[in-house]
């Protein structure tokens, strides 16, 4: 085991939560420990949520030694933390580069004392976001880095640490793109909700593009899948194209096969984003059309009211967006339940705190968090 300690020892050292189940287990029974102990580490990590080697417990003292000497435990130097009104909570991650992203916590009481408790967090896939929607203020920062593994999977555990209880569903619905993030985000999905562990369901799980086509088909690779959301927002490739510069390289319909694809593999149903713009796609043909293209496979429409990003200073077609005032909103949503949709009108959280979706883009005043 000696040499194999060295070996070890010679590589850069790899944070501990970038492995999966088997390749802890691969790990372990390579340096010579035997192979319950990746059963017991994962656990410890994922399930008790220790905060350092010197908290996880059922390990031997060997064990613990090889794993400070070789690997590190935290993907954040530092944590912040700001509370809503309504009870949500941004957090904002200082990376170990300095860069810093966000997420935010959003708790759902449950009236129903027979059914469990929800408790949601929306998670950053990238360091900004490079694809430059016209109604984000992500957006607005343009893209610096994709995140790793553990940067994903450490603000879940993190913030549910700070929380002191358990995390039922996650969203990649904070900063950035999670299918151009594509191996770290199925990595800490495959690790967050690894079936040994039942720590969080797959179906807990969605993740929501803009509509980055070729990397839809390779989602299936998750077994079981995980819930697809598709930020939709114009029912016509003319109004896409103004507001979700990425539509111009491909068009709704080759957008909507693979997502009736996806269905199809997965049997899970479809969410898709509409924000209503005043004047833009808001009309009730445009809810007609939404209704059309929802009924293809079973679906849900989330309309998400526009939340303010003028803190950006927006300018050309960002600066004339307008959320549609709330009566347009719901004769928009009952036009579509005419036509047989599911809608929900998405109640927005932590508001107060710019942590509603979209919102996320570390302005200045977070600086003194
Ligand atoms: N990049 C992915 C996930 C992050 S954005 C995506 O675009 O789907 C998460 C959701 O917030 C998307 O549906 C996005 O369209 C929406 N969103 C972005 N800016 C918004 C804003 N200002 N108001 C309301 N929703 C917004
Ligand atoms: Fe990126 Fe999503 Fe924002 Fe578009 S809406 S800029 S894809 S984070």
């Amino acid at each position: 085991m000696g040499q194999l300690f060295l070996f070890y020892k010679m590589e850069e050292k790899r944070n501990i939560k970038s492995y999966t189940y088997s390749d802890l287990e691969d790990i372990l029974v390579d340096a010579g420990f035997p192979k319950f102990r990746a059963e017991q580490l994962f656990r410890e990590i994922y399930l008790s949520n220790r905060s350092n080697f010197d908290e996880v417990s059922m390990i031997n003292k060997e064990l613990r030694q090889f794993l400070k000497d070789n690997f590190e435990y935290d993907a954040f130097k530092d944590v912040k933390k700001q509370v809503s009104v309504d009870g949500s909570v941004k957090f904002l991650f200082k990376l170990h580069d300095g860069n810093r992203i966000e997420s935010v916590y959003m708790p759902w009481q449950n009236d129903d004392e027979d059914k469990p408790e929800r408790t949601t967090i929306c998670v950053s896939s990238q360091v900004g976001c490079g694809l430059d929607c016209k109604f984000c203020a992500t957006g607005t920062l343009g893209l610096t880095r994709n995140l790793s593994t553990e940067e994903i999977v450490d603000q879940v555990l993190v913030a549910e640490r700070y929380l002191e209880h358990p995390i039922t569903n996650i969203v990649f619905m904070g900063m950035g793109e999670p299918l151009l993030n594509f191996n770290s985000v199925i990595r800490s999905i495959e690790i967050l909700s690894d079936k040994e562990l039942t720590k969080i369901r797959r179906k807990k799980i969605t993740v929501s593009t803009s509509g980055v086509i070729p990397r839809i088909p390779k989602l299936t690779q998750l077994d079981p899948p995980v819930k697809l959301a598709l930020s939709l927002h114009a029912t016509t490739n003319g109004v896409r194209d103004k507001i979700v510069p990425l539509n111009e390289k491909s068009n709704i319909s080759e957008l909507m096969n693979k997502i009736e694809n996806y269905y199809r593999e997965t049997k899970l149903p479809i969410t898709y984003e509409y924000i209503p713009f005043d004047g833009l796609n808001d009309t009730i043909e445009d809810a007609k059309r939404l209704a059309k293209i929802a009924k293809r496979v079973p679906s849900r429409v989330n309309i998400i009211p526009f939340n303010d990003i003028s803190f950006t200073n927006p300018t050309g077609i960002s600066a004339e967006l307008k959320a549609s005032p709330s009566e347009r909103i719901s004769e928009f949503a009952n036009e579509i339940r005419m036509f047989g949709g599911t809608v929900t009108v998405r109640d927005t959280f932590g508001k107060d705190i710019d942590a509603a979706c979209g919102q996320l883009a570390l302005s200045n005043r977070d600086e003194n968090v």
